[in-house]
């Protein structure tokens, strides 16, 4: 099972880190052992001293396939979830700084939270118009719709399965919108998929 992740896929998060929106989508990969299943505990790591969520759509491969046809990509998917792509911000600003991998600052244990999934059939919506938000401790600090997606899931699926064939229960998490912040000890998130609550852990 591989866990893929999509970078600035929002134009305004890449605003906000200061880089400029891509041409095409770009991937890094998170470790297996990243995942998380939420509602849990979520350890902060000795490693960081800032601990950041990015709220992303999570999108599970249901069937193997390479070189998937744009038009044919929604046949492998039928279920979403919402995930955090955590990342130790700290780590990730020194790694770009040096120009060497991030993989310690987003691959780490734990890095990879998702909620249980929910099909697109019972949701009742088209995955490219799906309003999602997160809260921490009431307050809400990211509020996205996935039609302001720069690549559509559909698009990521086919893109990235003419590198990389993609298997069943590969995960991909599609991004995050602006918003992205710090947490801490003592912080309760709550992640919202069209008004349903969904994603739920407890920071310590
Ligand atoms: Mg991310």
């Amino acid at each position: 099972m591989n866990i893929f992740c999509v970078v600035r896929n929002y134009a305004p998060h890449a605003v906000e880190m200061k880089s400029a929106p891509p041409v095409e989508p770009i991937f890094f990969e998170k470790p297996h052992t990243a995942l998380l299943v939420a509602p849990t505990t979520l350890h902060y790591p000795e490693f960081t001293q800032d601990l950041q969520h990015e709220l992303e759509l999570v999108i599970r491969i249901e069937r193997t396939g390479s070189h998937i046809p744009l038009a044919q990509a929604h046949q492998y998917y039928h279920s979403v979830a919402l995930g955090i792509d955590l990342t130790a911000r700290d780590l990730q600003r020194n790694a770009k700084a040096a120009s060497m991998p991030w993989l310690l600052s987003k691959g780490f244990d734990g890095s990879a939270i998702v909620s249980p999934f929910v099909t697109l059939e019972s949701i009742g919506k088209p995955i490219d118009n799906l309003s999602f938000s997160l809260q921490i401790n009431r307050t809400t600090v990211q509020q996205a719709n996935s039609s302001d997606m720069l690549f559509t899931p559909s698009r990521l699926i086919s893109h990235l399965s003419q590198y990389i064939t993609l298997t069943a229960g590969d995960l991909i998490y599609t991004g995050t919108p602006a918003g992205v912040g710090p947490i801490k000890r003592g912080d309760h998130l709550l992640g919202t998929l069209e008004g349903r609550p969904l994603l739920t852990f407890c920071v310590i």
